[in-house]
């Protein structure tokens, strides 16, 4: 499926609920979040007709985040389903770790092709601080006991200034003894991140590369990955930059979003899209569906325009997927 400027459009991000089990003060307001009722919530199987007409239309990669995808109910289920479609990319997940030990076994049942896991801190004060719970030690035993399995595994910290600018090192060195990459996002103007102050990746590159010494970019990269990924001297794993502000990567985009309510999103920062649970809903066959997915898809707009607006759409992070 291409969109209307030839971009080869092949990743679903499926966003499977808005709650969460963490706050993390930059994505989720601590009070007055308004979750969706249940009903508007796609179900499982509703999920899984949209992924299985999105296959069809070529995508080969999924991506399962939220909110908390893995407070999800009966997960197991929906990615019983996902790995019977077949995609060729693999199923992946995003998760903030803290409930993933207890679903690695049906992670790994499902051939989750690799795990996202975000981590800001490495200090149970911080961790308390910013997410609101104090429940760093089970993300780290997750992290532990995933890699130890041999599940591929990526750290996502998102560096902010004040919060955790003094222990990016710390963070780094995760991929020091361990074949795990850690990636630095810069953060995004969305919703509760609006009140933070976003470190560059450019900065956090030259902190990095005086303690650990010159990266060197890896080339074996597919382009779509919006990631630059960089071998670092003596790291069992990778280092790598997300730098949606200052190094967008838009020309290169290659993924869509589905909301937890069904909604088709283009892209992260614009209201651009579809609703897909309606026609879903009054029984629209998959030829249907597929026309009104190809003929959204082909209005993607070129670009994101975070710096022009500064605001961008005004649905949370949380709600969106990331
Ligand atoms: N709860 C899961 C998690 O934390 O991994 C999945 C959803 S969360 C919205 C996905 C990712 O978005 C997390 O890595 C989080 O750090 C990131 N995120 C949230 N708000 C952000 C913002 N304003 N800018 C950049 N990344 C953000
Ligand atoms: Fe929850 Fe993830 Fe947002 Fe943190 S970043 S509040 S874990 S959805």
């Amino acid at each position: 499926m291409r969109d209307g400027l030839g971009r080869q459009i092949d990743y679903l991000r499926i966003s499977l609920t808005d709650k969460c089990n963490l706050r993390c003060s930059y994505c989720m307001p601590k009070e007055g979040v308004n979750i969706i009722r249940h009903e508007r919530i796609l179900s499982l199987e509703e999920t899984v007709r949209i992924a299985s007409v999105m296959r069809n239309l070529g995508i080969r990669k999924i991506r399962l985040t939220g909110g908390e995808p893995l407070v999800r109910k009966n997960l197991a289920h929906l990615l019983h389903a996902l790995d019977e479609i077949g995609f060729p990319d693999g199923v992946y997940i995003t998760t903030n770790g803290t409930l993933l030990k207890e679903h690695l076994d049906e992670l790994e049942a499902a051939h989750i092709a690799g795990i996202n896991i975000s981590l800001d801190t490495l200090r149970p004060e911080t961790f308390c601080r910013l997410t609101g719970e104090d429940m760093l030690g089970s993300v780290l035993d997750a992290v532990y006991e995933a890699y130890d399995r041999g599940i591929r595994l990526r750290i996502n910290c998102v560096p902010i200034r004040g919060i955790n600018d003094d222990e990016l090192i710390d963070i780094a060195n995760l991929a020091k003894d361990r074949r795990i990459d850690v990636r630095f996002i810069e953060l995004m103007p969305i919703g509760c991140g609006r009140e933070y102050e976003r470190i560059p990746s450019c900065e956090i590159r030259k902190i990095l590369e005086r303690t650990f010494g010159t990266f060197t970019a890896c080339d074996d990269e597919v382009k779509a990955q919006p990631a630059k990924m960089y071998e670092v001297p003596d790291f069992g794993g990778r280092i790598g930059f997300i730098s949606p502000m200052s190094e967008p990567f838009c020309a290169s985009c290659n993924r869509i979003r589905l909301t937890a309510e069904g909604f088709l999103k283009l892209c992260l920062e614009k209201p651009d899209g579809i609703d897909l649970r309606t026609p879903l809903r009054e029984n629209a066959d998959d030829a249907k569906l597929a026309d009104l997915i190809i003929s959204a898809v082909r209005r993607k707009a070129a670009s994101h325009d975070f710096s022009a607006s500064g605001a961008g759409d005004h649905k949370k992070m949380v709600q969106i997927g990331g």
